[in-house]
């Protein structure tokens, strides 16, 4: 064990420093490495610990005597208190910051907060719901089953056999906690801690109830509604607040967290709030121009191809995409053209291509070519909306 230092060294005292004066050091060092403004600094967290201790020995003047006398060995473990936690420490002396600066210095307050509720809160749930493009279009309406803690039907989550009565726990009057109060000449200490009867309930049960053994809750299974909005994406999630696991004995339900999965769709690739479809044409159509039929979110559309249609081409179909999530208009569909080459020809089809092949007009000329680059600048600006 390292040796540990005076404790008039750790306040940064003098050894015929008044009471007053020993209360502000420490007061001082606390807020310094006060735990919530050094989150994860073990260096910070020892000084507090160790600047406590010092004044647990020095505020009592009858443990600064025996300090006096017979320094470190003349302290007692029963001199100090044990913390499980460092904002114990702040439970326990709290009084002496008094007011508004115990206030924002003790931002564990709401573990105090915590200890006097009903019982013990329930953990969230995740699940994961998966969505076709089409429902995101939409928006849909979605039941799903889950597994979770639910209040006990027998005892409606109180733990105690119906019939049974609860009584207010005699040791810490139903507030849940123990306050010992000791003064000293800085005025009052307030311990606090959990009272170990009623397990911080406040309440003690005279008989469990048989069918959840005092826990307030068993396993079951519920079904809870999902409403998804429209305009949703991938990893997007909801929660749905109050109905994860229920607490234990008629603790606060946690939460259910819904994470989006958007599935695959079998023709459509999703950019933003834009669908693409990949359309394929074949040769005639696309010289010739016609009129074909492509999958919608919500059906299906005929589209018109112009008669000289190069491969590549973007269609835009208005309003024909994802809504977006904020409400305000939709994204569109881009039907991109393709022209379907076949591999496999019979003599006749072969006989065919081979005179076309000879017609003037079936190759591009220089011209043509040059004509290209600009089509595929037209695509780019198609493509990026
Ligand atoms: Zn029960
Ligand atoms: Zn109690």
């Amino acid at each position: 064990m390292a040796t540990k230092r005076d404790y008039y060294d750790v306040l940064g005292v003098s050894r015929s420093a008044s009471a007053e004066e020993i209360k502000k050091a420490y007061r001082k060092l606390a807020l310094q490495y006060h735990p919530d403004r050094n989150p994860n600094n073990k260096e910070a967290e020892e000084k507090f610990k160790e600047a406590t201790e010092a004044y647990e020995a020095l505020s009592d003047p009858e443990k600064r005597r025996r300090f006096d006398q017979y320094g470190h060995s003349g302290m007692r473990s029963t001199d100090f208190h044990t913390y499980t936690d460092i904002h114990d420490i702040f439970s326990n002396f709290g009084d002496i910051f008094g007011g508004t600066i115990f206030e924002d210095m003790f931002t564990g307050g709401s573990r105090q907060q915590r200890r006097r509720d009903e019982g013990e809160a329930g953990s969230d749930l995740r699940v994961t719901l998966k969505l076709t493009l089409e429902e995101i279009a939409s928006g849909v309406e979605k039941k799903i089953k889950i597994k979770k803690w639910m209040a006990c039907e027998t005892c409606r989550g109180s733990g105690a056999k119906p019939g049974s009565s609860t009584t207010t726990c005699p040791h810490c009057g139903g507030t849940g906690e123990l306050r010992q109060v000791s003064r000293s000449v800085f005025g009052q200490f307030v311990n606090i801690t959990t009272c170990l009867h009623c397990g911080g309930s406040g309440q003690i049960i005279k008989e469990h109830c048989p069918n959840c053994r005092g826990e307030g809750r068993t396993q079951g299974e519920a079904t809870i509604k999902i409403s998804v909005p429209a305009g949703i994406s991938d990893g997007n999630y909801l929660t749905l607040r109050g109905q994860g696991n229920a607490g234990r004995r008629s603790g606060p339900a946690g939460d259910v967290i819904v994470e989006f999965e958007e599935l695959q769709h079998e023709y459509f690739v999703r950019n933003g709030d834009d669908v693409i479809y990949n359309a394929l044409i074949s040769f005639p159509e696309a010289t010739l121009g016609g009129e074909i039929e492509v999958p919608t979110l919500t059906g299906r559309a005929r589209v018109k191809i112009d008669a000289g249609t190069m491969p590549g081409k973007m269609l835009r179909m208005k309003e024909k995409g994802i809504p977006r999530l904020n409400g305000y208009g939709r994204g569109d569909q881009l039907i991109r053209i393709q022209v379907w080459v076949p591999s496999k020809l019979n003599a006749r089809e072969k006989e065919f291509l081979r005179q076309l092949a000879e017609g003037k007009h079936l190759l591009p000329s220089e011209e043509d070519k040059k004509k290209n680059k600009s089509f595929f600048s037209a695509w780019r600006e198609s493509a990026s909306g």
